[in-house]
C-alpha cells in the first residue's frame, strides 16, 4: 500500500471514530445485540430494523476505541439496504480482509476496505470485528452479550 492511500484510510477511520454515523439507539429496531471485547474494553449495542430479510436501518451505541467505533460506523452505513445474506457475505469478506486471509473476490467491500490496515496490528483485529460479531448475534436473535473471547 502506498503512503497516500494509507493516509486516506487513516483519515477515514479518524473521521468515523470522531463523528460516528448512525450513532444512537434505533427506536424502531426489531433486532439488537450487545458485544464486548474484553481485550480492549470495547462495548457496543447494535440495532437493526429488518423487514422481509432486508436491513432497512442500522444503528449502534456504546463506548470503544477509535477502531471499534469507526468499524461500527462504517458497518452500519454499509448495511442499509442489504439483505441478511449479503450482510453475512460482507462479514465473511471483512473478516478475511482484517485477518489477512485472501478476501473472497465475489464480495465487494467498498469503504470497509479502509480498515484493512488493522491486519498489521493483530491486537486490533478484534476491535475491528466486534461490530460484525455483534451484528451476527443480532440477526440470530441471540440473547446476552457476545464476547470476542468466546469461541471466536
Ligand atoms: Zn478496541
Amino acid at each position: 500500500m502506498n503512503s497516500n492511500l494509507r493516509d486516506l484510510y487513516q483519515e477515514v477511520i479518524i473521521d468515523h471514530s470522531r463523528r460516528p454515523r448512525n450513532f444512537g439507539r434505533l427506536e424502531q429496531a426489531n433486532h439488537r445485540a450487545e458485544g464486548y471485547n474484553p481485550l480492549c474494553g470495547d462495548k457496543l449495542t447494535i440495532y437493526l430494523k429488518v423487514d422481509n430479510g432486508v436491513i432497512c436501518d442500522a444503528g449502534f451505541e456504546g463506548e470503544g476505541c477509535a477502531i471499534s467505533t469507526a468499524s461500527a460506523s462504517l458497518m452500519t452505513e454499509t448495511l442499509k439496504g442489504k439483505t441478511e445474506a449479503e450482510a453475512y457475505a460482507l462479514f465473511a469478506g471483512f473478516h478475511a480482509l482484517v485477518t489477512g486471509e485472501a478476501a473472497p473476490a465475489a464480495t465487494a467491500l467498498g469503504k470497509l476496505e479502509m480498515l484493512g490496515g488493522v491486519r498489521e496490528f493483530p491486537a486490533r483485529v478484534k476491535c475491528a470485528t466486534l461490530a460484525w460479531h455483534t451484528l451476527s448475534a443480532a440477526l440470530h436473535d441471540q440473547s446476552g452479550t457476545v464476547s470476542t473471547e468466546d469461541n471466536l
